[in-house]
C-alpha cells in the first residue's frame, strides 16, 4: 500500500467518509420519514461499534513500528485512528452515544468492539486488551442496564487465552455473546486448532458474531476501491461462514450459534445454489492442506436455518428483510443499525414503515435479539 504525503494510505482513504455527520442516500434508500416515537416494540440495534484508547494506541504503535505483517486490516485501524469525529463516537459509552440513541429512537445497543479489534495487535497483547475491552463494556452495561448489552472480545490467535476469557466474560461479566472481526492475518476459525473456542462458545450457549474487516493482502480489492462494504467486507465474512460450515463445525457443535450482519452478507440469496454445488467441497479429499475429507450431515441451507442468524445492519430494505424472514425463518433476522458508521433517521423510519405483521415487526426489532443475545 502506498503512503501518501499526509501519512494516509492510498486505497483505504476515501472508502469511508471523514465526516460522519453527513448523511447520504442511495436510489434504493427510503425517503426521509418521521421516526415513530412510541412504537409497539423496542428497537434493539445489534451491531453497534465501539473502541477504547489503549486499543487504538496498540494498533497504531504496531502499524508504525514496521514490525507488523502487511495487514490491510491493521491499516484500516490506522485510518480510523485519524478520524477524530469517528473516534469520539466510537470511544464514548455514555452521554454522546445515549444522545444519539435517543435522537434515533434506539432503546438498546448491543456493543461490538469495532473491526479490526484485538486480533491485529502484537501477538501477546491481544488477550490482555480483550480483557480490558470486556471489563469496560461490562461496566457500561452495569451503568446503563436498560440501554447497553455487549459481546465479548477475544484474540483467537491465543486459543487457551480466548477460552479462558470467553469463560470469564460469560460467567462473571454476564456479557451477551462474543464478537470476532473475521480473519486474523488471513486465518479463520474453521481450522481444528481453533475448535476449543467454538466448544467454549457452545458450552456457554454464547452466540458468535462474525463481523467484517478488510481482506488480508488483497491489492486487487484496494486497486478498485473495494476494501469495505462494496466487496471486501462481505466477501471475507462469506468465506469465514462457508469455511465454518464445510469444516463440519456445526455438526461437531450442533448448538453452536453464529450471527452475521449486513443481511447475512448476501448469502441467503444463494442458498439454492449452495445446496446444488455442495459437492465442490463436501467430502472432498485434498482440501485444507490435505486434511481428511469432511462429510457434512446436512445441506448447506440447513445450517442457515438452524445455526445461523443474520442482522440487517446497513440494509434497511423491505424486500430483503421479507425474503430472509421467509426463507431462514422469522426468528432468524435481527435489526441492526451499524452505529456510528451508518446512522440515519431515514433508516429507522424505514423499519417503522415496513409492511410486516405486527408480530414479525416486533420479532425483527426486539424479541429475536432478546432471545439470541439473552437480553432480559
Ligand atoms: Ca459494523
Amino acid at each position: 500500500m502506498t503512503k501518501l504525503e499526509d501519512g494516509s494510505e492510498k486505497g483505504l482513504k476515501g472508502h469511508f467518509k471523514e465526516d460522519y455527520s453527513v448523511r447520504t442516500r442511495t436510489g434504493l434508500a427510503p425517503r426521509a420519514g418521521h421516526i415513530e416515537r412510541n412504537p409497539p416494540y423496542k428497537r434493539i440495534a445489534t451491531e453497534e461499534a465501539w473502541t477504547f484508547p489503549d486499543l487504538v494506541k496498540a494498533q497504531v504503535e504496531y502499524l508504525n513500528s514496521g514490525e507488523a505483517p502487511n495487514d490491510d486490516s491493521l491499516k484500516m485501524a490506522g485510518m480510523f485512528s485519524r478520524m477524530p469525529s469517528l473516534q469520539e463516537m466510537l470511544q464514548d459509552l455514555g452521554d454522546l452515544r445515549l444522545a444519539h440513541m435517543d435522537e434515533y429512537g434506539i432503546d438498546r445497543q448491543l456493543l461490538l468492539l469495532t473491526a479490526p479489534g484485538v486480533q491485529v495487535v502484537r501477538p501477546g497483547e491481544g488477550t490482555p486488551l480483550a480483557r480490558q475491552a470486556n471489563d469496560i463494556a461490562a461496566e457500561a452495561c452495569r451503568k446503563h442496564p436498560d440501554r447497553f448489552s455487549a459481546c465479548a472480545a477475544f484474540d483467537p490467535r491465543d486459543v487457551a487465552g480466548s477460552v479462558k476469557e470467553i469463560d470469564r466474560a460469560m460467567s462473571q461479566l454476564k456479557l451477551n455473546g462474543a464478537v470476532l472481526n473475521s480473519h486474523f492475518q488471513g486465518r479463520y476459525i474453521d481450522e481444528p486448532e481453533f475448535f476449543p473456542i467454538l466448544e467454549a462458545l457452545e458450552a456457554h450457549d454464547a452466540a458468535l458474531y462474525i463481523h467484517p474487516t478488510a481482506p488480508f493482502n488483497a491489492p486487487h480489492y484496494e486497486d478498485r476501491g473495494f476494501y469495505g462494504a462494496l466487496a471486501g467486507f462481505p466477501h471475507d465474512v462469506w468465506l469465514h461462514t462457508m469455511g465454518l460450515i464445510f469444516s463440519g463445525a456445526f455438526d461437531r457443535f450442533p448448538k453452536l450459534r453464529l450471527v452475521i450482519g449486513h443481511m447475512g452478507e448476501a448469502m441467503p440469496l444463494q442458498l439454492y445454489r449452495f445446496d446444488w454445488m455442495q459437492g465442490n467441497a463436501d467430502n472432498r479429499a485434498g482440501l485444507r492442506g490435505g486434511r481428511p475429507p469432511v462429510k457434512l450431515q446436512h445441506p448447506v441451507s440447513y445450517y442457515f436455518q438452524n445455526n445461523i442468524w443474520i442482522t440487517t445492519s446497513g440494509v434497511a430494505w423491505e424486500p430483503a428483510v421479507k425474503f430472509c424472514m421467509e426463507q431462514l425463518g422469522s426468528d432468524r433476522v435481527l435489526y441492526a443499525m451499524d452505529y456510528p458508521y451508518q446512522q440515519s433517521s431515514d433508516e429507522v423510519a424505514a423499519y417503522d414503515r415496513m409492511q410486516l405483521s405486527p408480530e414479525h415487526k416486533k420479532m425483527l426489532m426486539q424479541t429475536n435479539a432478546e432471545r439470541v443475545f439473552r437480553i432480559r
